[in-house]
């Protein structure tokens, strides 16, 4: 799960670590007046949306009068933003960050994640932070200091010192900065992140250590022991059917072909996927409806792939287990008469109780006429590619 900057911006400073003051408006009049309230000469405004490289896109503002902000908050509500991570279509912008500008002497990169190929949280940092980082990163990677923390003792005070100094720093402010440093490894771990980042943690000209932006994302996983993060769940810039489809407990992930597979199982699901494209075709989406699916949860998997609009043709492969196929059988002809097939269906069931199963869908072949079966997975895959190119 992501959050947005203004919410990482509240738990990074109750953990500790120091931030500007800061609040959040939904329009162009309300950062007018905000700019007034806060009484500061110079205060930034941000797009508060859950892609990065705002920066370059023109979505952080400096603004120095009430009328300032007025024009850079309507600039933000009224335009999509379109950076690097957001594809060409952009996002819309919903919210703002006013914040308390800083003047800023040098800006630092310090963060963690999550990272599988060494089976722990790598801790990162540089002195080369800010909107560059991943040219940097790309470019010129002995920049970014790299750190395997312990799993079980976690970030020691002297390696924090260490990874202070290795970023330039001396002092008061490489004091400061391992004490940020040690602070988010043990948010990132008390919260069950997958990154923690602080981008750019900047060094003020008056010799201040703060941070001024900050990414973090949380293992779904782990979402039911952190209610105050369920709390901050924005679904505005997830897309609608997965929304739903997370609603009714099914694994869903839209993708960008036209071929919709329903599928028990992940790995079933990725091979199922796999044998479309070997067949010529593109999966529209990724669907695991579980071991344990009950029927509703079954006509609703059917309703969300129907309902997107550039599904020409659906692929049922169900290898009955604990879901057995007489189950499935009875939801897809139920949810056939709901919803209505619009496009080709191909089925392909193994398992527990298929015999009941082939005889209910051939017992309502009538209603279906879209509805095809299957012998096995390539003869699926080969019927609903050429159904689907129909
Ligand atoms: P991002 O581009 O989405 O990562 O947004 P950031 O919040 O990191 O802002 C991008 C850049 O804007 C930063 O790297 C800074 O250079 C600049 N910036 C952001 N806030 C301030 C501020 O308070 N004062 C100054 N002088 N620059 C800022
Ligand atoms: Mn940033």
């Amino acid at each position: 799960m992501k959050i947005h900057e203004y919410q990482a911006r509240e738990l990074l400073s109750k953990a500790g670590i120091p931030v500007p003051p800061a609040g959040v408006v939904e329009t162009a009049d309300a950062a007018r007046d905000a700019f007034i309230r806060n009484g500061l000469p110079v205060q930034v405004i941000k797009a508060q949306v859950f892609a990065g490289g705002r920066g370059k896109a023109g979505f952080v503002k400096l603004v120095k009068s009430a009328d300032e902000a007025y024009q850079a908050a309507h600039f933000m509500l009224n335009n999509r933003m379109i950076s690097v991570q957001t594809g060409p279509e952009g996002i819309a912008v919903k919210k703002l960050l006013i914040a308390a500008a800083v003047d800023i002497a040098h800006e630092y990169y310090v963060g963690l994640v999550l990272d599988r190929a060494k089976s722990g949280v790598t801790v990162m940092a540089s002195a080369e932070g800010g909107v560059e980082i991943e040219t940097v990163a790309e470019k010129n990677p002995e920049a970014i200091i790299r750190r395997t923390m312990h799993p079980t003792i976690g970030l020691m005070p002297f390696e924090a010192r260490n990874i202070a100094l290795g970023m330039g720093l001396t002092g008061k402010q490489a004091a400061v900065t391992a004490d940020v440093l040690l602070k988010l490894s043990r948010f990132f771990v008390q919260y069950d992140c997958s990154i923690a980042e602080i981008n750019p943690l900047v060094l003020t000209k008056t010799g201040e250590i703060m941070a001024i932006d900050a990414k973090l994302n949380f293992d779904d996983n782990a979402m039911f022991r952190h209610p105050d993060l369920q709390a901050m769940k924005d679904d505005t810039e997830t897309d609608p059917l997965e929304v739903r489809a997370a609603a009714a407990n099914l694994n869903y992930i839209k993708l960008d072909g036209d071929i919709a597979c329903l599928v028990n199982g992940a790995g079933l699901a990725m091979s199922t996927m796999d044998v479309i494209g070997l067949h010529g075709g593109k999966p529209a989406n990724f669907l695991d409806v579980g071991g344990g699916v009950k029927k509703e949860g079954a006509i609703e998997a059917f309703r969300i792939l129907l309902s997107d609009k550039k599904v020409r043709g659906i692929l049922v492969n169900i290898f009955g287990g604990i879901a057995r196929c007489d189950l499935i059988a009875e939801a897809l002809i139920q949810a056939g008469k709901e919803v209505g097939f619009r496009v080709p269906v191909v089925v392909r069931l193994e398992g527990t109780n298929v015999e009941k199963a082939r005889e209910m869908l051939a017992a309502a072949r009538g209603d279906l006429p879209t509805l095809q079966s299957a012998t096995d997975l390539n003869d699926a895959a080969r019927k609903i590619v050429a159904a689907a190119a129909a």
